[in-house]
């Protein structure tokens, strides 16, 4: 039997999400909201799955291939999320439907040829590059390599708010860096944006892609 509070924890995520998109005036049916899934057990993806999720989130190549793995009877799309060595980029892309931290070229070549794979490129708001992403001056240099890269489908930009700022004004950074990727990549216009303590100001700076962990999830386990 599904975990009822899991079932309670969706719904109002639903709702907010719902009302944060009417208050943005959008759709909510065009958003898609993707449960980061990081350190909780497959069984916890399958009770979501019963409940009408079909998009998950990881963030460690490991954890998300052996999940991918022991729920191959499902049909999932995974999102990659985390920070990606090069070396298991091949690997991530086996199981990964979409990987959203593309943030330097050395990803990019190691994606280049092969089985495609959709991508967003991930862009840093903060002066540290340990937070992973690409740094604003370089978006458009990465950008043209990755559309010169056969095997990689450009949906958009990725990015995670600094704890430091009023995430409404991060997300508005990410907008208009989304603005310029589309003058470069018409299609390319999609918004990975807003975890769980933000995901009303990212879908009111135009968020297509939620990622949202622990306010569906509950707090998250130490390990596995
Ligand atoms: C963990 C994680 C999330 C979800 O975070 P919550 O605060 O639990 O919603 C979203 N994006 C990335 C990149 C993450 O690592």
């Amino acid at each position: 039997m599904v975990d009822e509070q899991l079932a309670a924890r969706l719904e109002q995520v639903r709702a907010d999400i719902a009302d944060a998109a009417r208050a943005a005036g959008r759709d909510a049916a065009e958003l898609t909201t993707i449960v980061v899934t990081k350190f909780h057990p497959a069984s916890l993806i399958r009770d979501l799955v019963a409940l009408g999720v079909r998009d998950f989130g990881e963030n460690r190549h490991q954890e998300a291939q052996a999940k991918a793995a022991e729920l191959h009877d499902l049909d999932l799309r995974w999102h990659f999320v985390g920070q990606l060595q090069t070396k298991k980029a091949r690997q991530v892309r086996r199981y990964a439907d979409v990987i959203h931290s593309i943030d330097r070229d050395a990803l990019v070549d190691a994606l280049a040829e092969g089985d495609r794979v959709q991508c967003f490129v991930q862009l840093n708001l903060t002066d540290d590059p340990a937070r992973g992403g690409v740094a604003d001056a370089e978006l458009e240099a990465l950008v043209e390599r990755v559309l010169a890269a056969p095997a990689l489908d450009l949906l958009g930009v990725m990015a995670v708010a600094p704890l430091d700022e009023d995430p409404r004004r991060a997300f508005a950074r990410v907008r208009a860096a989304s603005e310029r990727v589309r003058s470069l990549a018409p299609d390319a216009g999609a918004i990975s944006a807003g975890m769980s303590h933000d995901f009303a100001e990212a879908i009111a700076e135009g968020a297509t892609h939620l990622r949202i962990g622990s306010a569906i999830t509950g707090n998250r386990p130490e390990r596995l």
